[in-house]
């Protein structure tokens, strides 16, 4: 299906991979060139589990934009965000073990939890993400069959696919009832500083500090470097330290050394700033197109940051055994079924609007339209 739908006359909506078009590549091939001039002997190397320490320095000075006060001695660089997801559940779960997700979650983070066997309880979203009463009812239904969460793993703004932001009093209940009951919290943050609104939100670590907190270039600036990061408490560190060694000796040297320097020699916030420009274009475009071409009865988020719409399609409609007329149709889209552990989403879908551009968007919203009136009329 990735292959069909990779086709140039398919309209992809269904990848969340980043629109890198505004990068200067110019400007970073000559970084590229003076690395390995200047540093080429150690940015070739092997290096340190942990990752190269003036990364770790700019890591946190990032992370001060969302409120954390963090010591770089507590970063972990990871190979993108998604080998910490790898490793922090490699950390904490046997097989068997409940973790609790949004519902929908993560696609990628599902995959890791399946690969250790751990159970995910989802607990339902509303318009302001997670909803606490939720995730109280589901800690103590679990408490009364003697079950204690390993942790609740969370996407706290922006969330991928649901394309909702939990909302600040919301954040401090959350961390209260995970408090209250002894269960660790896993924030998940790639999005964070894509607001359409140039606000930044603070983040769940920046109000604990027992907070694990995920973080990762690759929608700021390039995911083909996969370079990301795991604070974590001092607790953690040396296990996850050890996990990472383990499962790849070391991070790339020579990606953590563009990444520093693209941090240190350019203007990388206003680059975020073209970034976020260019997606709420995007945005726009889809959430018109979504006006213009659906049915009555399809109901969507409109997020205010970050890549993804979620779309609830009639009922009678199974979103899984459409998209391969859809495919047909030229256009593809994410099943909602992919972001449940347990077979729920099929009514549902996830747009992006990240790659293709606001003219393609368009098109491949109106494409969707008529596939969705076809399945309507059958
Ligand atoms: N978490 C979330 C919520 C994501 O959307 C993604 C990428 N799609 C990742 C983690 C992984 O990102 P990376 O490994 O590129 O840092």
């Amino acid at each position: 299906m990735f292959a069909v739908a990779s086709r140039p006359e398919v309209v992809s909506l269904a990848g969340g991979m980043p629109n890198l078009a505004a990068l200067p590549l110019e400007a970073l091939s000559a970084e590229v060139a003076d690395l390995v001039r200047r540093e080429g002997q150690v940015a070739l190397q092997y290096g340190s589990a942990q990752g190269v320490p003036a990364l770790r320095e700019q890591i946190c000075e990032v992370m001060r934009l969302e409120g954390i006060n963090a010591d770089p001695g507590d970063v972990v660089v990871t190979v993108g965000s998604q080998m910490a997801l790898d490793l922090v559940t490699r950390i904490f779960c046997d097989p068997g073990d409940v973790v609790l997700a949004e519902g929908p979650s993560y696609v990628g983070a599902l995959g890791s939890f399946a690969a250790y066997q751990a159970r995910v309880v989802h607990v339902g979203m509303d318009e302001h993400g997670l909803v606490p009463e939720l995730l109280r009812d589901a800690v103590r239904t679990l408490a009364a069959q003697g079950i204690t969460p390993k942790f609740l793993y969370t996407i706290p703004t922006f969330h991928n696919p649901a394309g909702v932001t939990l909302t600040l009093e919301r954040r401090a209940e959350v961390l209260e009832i995970c408090a209250r009951y002894g269960i660790g919290v896993i924030e998940d943050n790639p999005y964070g500083l894509l607001g359409f609104s140039g606000r930044i939100y603070p983040a769940l670590r920046s109000f604990d500090p027992g907070v694990i907190y995920l973080g990762s270039f690759s929608k700021t600036f390039a995911s083909g470097l996969r370079v990301g990061w795991a604070l974590v408490p001092p607790a953690v560190r040396d296990r996850l330290v050890l996990a990472a060694e383990s499962a790849t000796l070391c991070p790339p040297s020579f990606n953590q050394m563009l990444v520093s320097r693209y941090l240190e020699g350019h203007d990388w916030r206003s680059q975020v700033k073209t970034f976020t420009e260019a997606y709420r274009d995007r945005r726009d475009a889809m959430l018109s197109a979504l006006e213009t071409y659906l049915p009555d009865d399809c109901r969507w988020n409109v997020p205010d940051g970050g890549f993804y719409v979620w779309l609830t399609v009639p009922e009678g409609v199974d979103t899984k055994a459409m998209l391969p007329r859809a495919v047909t149709a030229r256009v593809a889209y994410a099943s909602g079924t992919g972001f449940y552990a347990d077979g729920l989403g099929s009514r549902q879908l996830r747009l992006s609007y990240c790659y293709p551009t606001p003219e393609r968007i368009t098109e491949g919203v109106r494409r969707l339209g008529g596939v969705l009136e076809a399945e309507l009329d059958v």
